[in-house]
């Protein structure tokens, strides 16, 4: 072997033990090849520093076994393509992140963190217009997009809806009105659509650099389809209009009326998940400037992820302005939170979740 592949592997080995997690091959073996997800490359085998891992051919399919002994240095488990579980990968670039409890009163869903970020920004002039959801007027829970440019409309639209909202052409609608400067509020995947115009050579904001939109992803395990939610409620003998709140906590879909509050695993809806869902691994909002959600928070508090500088000034500047209250979150509040984002994947690869 060349001395200088040696050295590279000293560097790559420096790099693990001090920067990665490390991983026993057992990990790889346990997410990865008996799950059927190992795609054959043979990266494990070769990448093994220590010569441990053997491909071998088992009914004529490629299988990476342990035949030597495990340093657990992570190296196979790093450089595997379908290996998920380095927070990096669940969770994202996470600058910091905080527990939040708005200390303005408003309806809200948890902590109120995501109307108090967007209000600190409007009274502060950083954004002209943000785009959120709201009920349709005569359709109760089915959400229209609205930018709204008053803490009173935000107010009146606190709360989370449970159907996909056509924020992104809201939002863009708002730009050819010329309010160039907006913030908007949506999931996962309305967020990765403003990531491709930012992205793609022919994308708006690349192209219109006067543009500038603060994304707020809400966490998301699934969406519902609204037809479909509402067969599920009616087969419950619920009819929608008397829904004060609906909720996802704790695996738990829960429904709130006047008198009466249901609840079922959200596993029981998948029938009503909207299809789109199905396509999706990103929990937490990978693209966003601030991503917000209740996993990793008690109640009455929003968990906040910060992933860059002008959200960490947005968090700070609501802070200091006594809008919101704060807590740095603890590590096991974080690792909640990648583990639900763990499961999301699992679910896409159609995995049985690991242990
Ligand atoms: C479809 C969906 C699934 C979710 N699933 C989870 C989950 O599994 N786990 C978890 O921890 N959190 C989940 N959340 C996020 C959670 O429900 C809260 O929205 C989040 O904790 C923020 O709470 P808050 O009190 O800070 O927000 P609030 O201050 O109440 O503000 C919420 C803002 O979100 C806007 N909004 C509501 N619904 C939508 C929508 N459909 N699209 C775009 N904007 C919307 C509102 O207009 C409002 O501006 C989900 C949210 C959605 C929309």
């Amino acid at each position: 072997m060349p001395a200088d592949y040696n050295s590279t592997v000293e560097e790559i080995q420096r790099v693990l033990k001090e920067k990665t997690k490390r991983f026993a091959f057992k990990k790889l073996e346990r997410e990865v090849i008996t799950t059927g997800a190992c795609v054959e490359c043979g990266s494990c085998v070769e990448g093994c520093p220590v010569g441990a891992i053997s491909g071998s051919r088992i009914d004529n399919k490629y299988v990476p076994i342990l035949t030597g002994e495990c340093t657990s240095c992570g190296i196979c488990y790093a450089m595997c393509p379908r290996a998920f579980s380095i927070e990096d990968n669940l969770i994202g670039n996470v600058k910091s992140a905080w527990k939040v409890r708005s200390l303005r009163n408003y309806r809200r869903q948890d902590g109120g963190a995501v109307t108090a970020f967007l209000e600190y920004m409007l009274e502060n002039k950083l954004i002209e217009a943000a785009v959120i959801a709201c009920q349709t007027p005569d359709i109760p829970w089915l959400p229209i997009a609205k930018r709204v440019t008053s803490k009173e409309e935000l107010h009146d639209c606190g709360g989370t809806i449970y159907t996909h909202a056509p924020v992104v052409s809201e939002m863009i609608k708002g730009f050819k009105e010329g309010l160039f400067k907006q913030a908007i509020v949506g999931t996962a995947c309305n967020i990765d659509a403003i990531e491709r115009m930012e992205s793609h050579q022919a994308g708006f904001f690349s192209v219109n650099t006067d543009a500038s939109i603060f994304k707020i992803s809400l966490f998301c395990m699934e969406s519902f389809n609204y037809a479909d939610l509402l067969k599920f409620l009616k087969g419950e003998e619920i009819q929608i209009k008397d829904v004060k709140r609906f909720a996802i906590s704790g695996g738990q879909f829960t429904v709130t009326m006047d008198t009466d509050e249901k609840s079922w695993p959200v596993k029981d809806l998948d029938s009503a998940a909207a299809t789109s869902c199905a396509y999706c691994q990103d929990l937490t909002g990978l693209n966003s400037d601030i991503s917000c959600g209740n996993i990793g928070s008690d109640d009455g508090w929003t968990t906040v992820l910060v992933r860059t500088v002008r959200g960490e000034k947005v968090l700070q500047g609501a802070l200091k302005a006594g809008i919101i209250e704060a807590e740095e979150l603890e590590s096991k509040s974080v690792s909640a939170v990648a583990n639900s984002a763990r499961f999301k994947k699992n679910k896409f690869y159609s995995l049985i979740a690991p242990h």
